[in-house]
């Protein structure tokens, strides 16, 4: 069984990559961030501050995530039974999924999820903490990354071909400040793990990317 781990900052292109490779290798595709997202769309809901670690600790034992494929084989993520993938992306969602993902009941709730998909199948898992903490034995480490300003970049292009109205340099201080968050909370925080390989794709094509993940596999496998 082969596992590969993507780790990296909010909007270093994680995702894209890591579809084309798994459907490439014929690997599961796990998005770990969509996992974080679902439990902060049970705590929206519920009307509860990102901040308030006691009573999103105390719900956590309500909350069920799951994750199922569609016919294209593309992640739909359940939450306690209703399929929440339409709602995933809402800007809302990643700042409270960001906030809420530092609590340790939160990170909890998800581990062992992870772990089983790991131990089922041949997986390309991205996220924060794959290398590090998840899957500290995965075959293949990538820790994926882009400066700020071209993250920011991307995501300004993605969101007005989506005819959505946006400010990039709005866009940048929310990355900045994800980074933040991500990076320095107490319970694994992002960072390049020992024995990962450094990808900046600042400056590569999404091909340059694919082509440079897909042939670190190689040598490995
Ligand atoms: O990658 P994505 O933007 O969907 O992730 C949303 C948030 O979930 C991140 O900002 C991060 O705080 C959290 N996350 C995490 N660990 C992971 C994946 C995501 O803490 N493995």
């Amino acid at each position: 069984m082969y596992s590969i781990a993507i780790d990296g900052p909010a909007g270093a292109g994680k995702s894209t990559i890591a579809k084309e490779i798994a459907g490439r290798l014929g690997f599961i595709y796990v998005d770990t961030g969509a996992m974080y997202r679902a439990m902060a769309i049970y705590f929206l809901r519920k009307g509860i501050r990102g901040d308030d670690c006691e009573t999103i600790a105390s719900l956590c034992p309500e909350i069920k995530v799951s994750i199922a494929y569609d016919e294209e084989g593309k992640q739909q993520v359940i939450l306690n039974g209703e399929n929440v993938t339409p709602y995933l992306r809402e800007e809302e969602v990643g700042k409270m999924a960001s906030v809420s993902s530092a609590i340790p009941a939160v990170r909890a709730a998800l581990l062992d999820l992870q772990r089983n998909l790991a131990a089922s199948s041949d997986v390309l898992m991205d996220g924060r903490d794959i290398g590090t903490h998840v899957l500290p034995d995965a075959s293949l480490k990538i820790y994926l990354t882009a400066s700020p300003e071209v993250r920011a970049r991307r995501r300004y292009d993605e969101l007005r071909q989506k005819g959505i109205d946006c400010d990039l340099h709005q866009i940048e201080e929310d990355i900045i400040q994800r980074d933040k968050q991500d990076m320095g909370r107490e319970i694994a925080p992002l960072r390049q793990a020992e024995d990962a390989i450094l990808v900046d794709s600042s400056d590569m094509s999404i091909e340059e990317v694919v082509d440079t993940i897909i042939s670190e596999f190689h040598k490995i496998s």
